[in-house]
């Protein structure tokens, strides 16, 4: 996590200091990008765990091995390539390359905090109410129904389409059912 913390710190800096140096953008308007980012982040979060994770790319190994934290974090490579793509897909949509890649400092911001909140939930440390209750519904995703709760970082987009059950229960123990395993 240190390494991606590293690579993308610099790489978010930049794109910040050179969108907002263009003058093509006001540093309030790219306050406001860089929450649509975030928030564009939370739709993807959701999307490519349920279509592409339980999808055509299975994360088997993370599901079989919660709590090995190589099954965890994406490799940098992708996440690198990922964000690249996305912000060269956002630039004609923006029809500006400073907009498009403050937009994608909003991604790789909520991308960094899903990482480091995945990494919490299964790292044993309870944490606060809040961490208590996404870990809540993530084990309920792991070892109860994994054909819901698949936000990890809130579960906007499980309510919005309906993945989110009534009563999310609490399995696995309290760090996770690898140790069982
Ligand atoms: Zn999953
Ligand atoms: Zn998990």
């Amino acid at each position: 996590m240190t390494v991606r913390l590293w690579v993308y710190g610099p790489l978010v800096a930049c794109a910040w200091w050179l969108s907002v140096r263009s003058g093509a953008v006001g540093a309030s308007s790219a306050a406001a990008y860089f929450a649509a980012g975030v928030a564009l982040w939370t739709a993807l979060e959701y999307l490519m765990h349920r279509y592409a994770f339980h999808g055509f790319a299975p994360h088997y190994e993370h599901h079989r091995d919660p709590a090995d934290r190589r099954h965890i974090l994406a490799p940098l490579w992708l996440s690198l390539s990922g964000a690249g793509a996305l912000w060269l897909l956002l630039w004609p949509a923006t029809g500006s390359a400073a907009r498009a890649a403050l937009i994608a400092t909003g991604v790789i911001a909520g991308y960094l905090g899903y990482e480091l909140i995945h990494l919490r939930l299964h790292s044993g440390r309870r944490g606060g109410r809040i961490l208590r209750a996404l870990r809540k519904r993530h084990f309920h995703h792991h070892f109860a129904d994994e054909r819901v709760c698949y936000g990890v970082t809130s579960p906007l987009w499980d309510v919005v389409f309906g993945t989110l059950p009534a009563e999310p229960r609490r399995l696995g123990g309290a760090r996770d059912a690898s140790s069982e395993a």
